[in-house]
């Protein structure tokens, strides 16, 4: 028998451009909360200093059908707006879970939705930028995109947006220091055997 408490699931989400990779990043060397991601697969190519296995498996599009169809996803998708799918490999979130783990989910809303269908209990967290504002204002202050490419992550986050009253906990990022603390409190709480109204 495993001599450790058993794992959960952590079921992140939230808009790109609201900080959420450096806060699930932090979160995992800062909380005392035994915290490991689990590697999505995806059809889009990498991008520069992406290694496959780590940050994605990275997948043709052929290998992705055919994984899903021997039913390795615990959920994927064709992420909104993005063009790509994205999905949770079973084989990840077991090997996590059985070490007695709490397993991060970083995925999109409608991935979240699926796995809440099949595990209930798992925790969900959105990330929240604050307002439609305050994502503009730093999507426009990063100086790297495009006015079209402001505009569509604008659209993919306002669709996002209107599933955050579904998630658990919604935590505004106004730092990344404080979303971090923030989130780390919670989970604590949740440690110690706090659990969500909504589940
Ligand atoms: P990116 O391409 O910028 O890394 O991620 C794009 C979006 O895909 C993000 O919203 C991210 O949360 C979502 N995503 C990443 N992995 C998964 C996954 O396994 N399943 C689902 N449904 N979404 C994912």
């Amino acid at each position: 028998m495993a001599d450790h408490a058993p794992g959960r699931l952590l079921i992140i989400s939230g808009p790109s451009g609201a900080g959420k990779s450096t806060v699930v990043d932090r979160l995992r060397h800062e909380c005392p909360v035994p915290l490991i991601p689990s590697v999505s697969a995806t059809t889009r190519a990498p991008r520069p200093g992406e290694k496959d296995g780590v940050d994605y498996h990275f997948l043709s599009l052929e290998e992705f059908h055919q994984r899903r169809e021997s039913g390795d996803f615990l959920e994927c998708c064709e992420v909104f707006g993005r063009g790509h799918w994205y999905g949770t490999l079973k084989s990840e979130v077991a090997a996590g879970l059985a070490a007695g783990n709490w397993v991060i989910l970083e995925i999109d809303v409608e991935g979240a939705m699926k796995v809440l269908q099949q595990s209930p209990e798992a925790i969900t967290l959105f990330i929240h930028p604050g307002s439609m504002e305050e994502l503009e204002r730093r999507l426009r202050g990063r100086g790297t995109e495009t006015e079209d490419a402001i505009q569509r992550r604008l659209e993919i986050a306002r669709h996002e947006l209107t599933f955050a009253p579904r998630y658990c906990h919604i935590v505004e990022n106004r730092t990344v220091p404080q979303a971090v603390r923030d989130i780390c409190r919670i989970l604590t709480r949740i440690h110690e055997g706090e659990e969500c109204s909504k589940n």
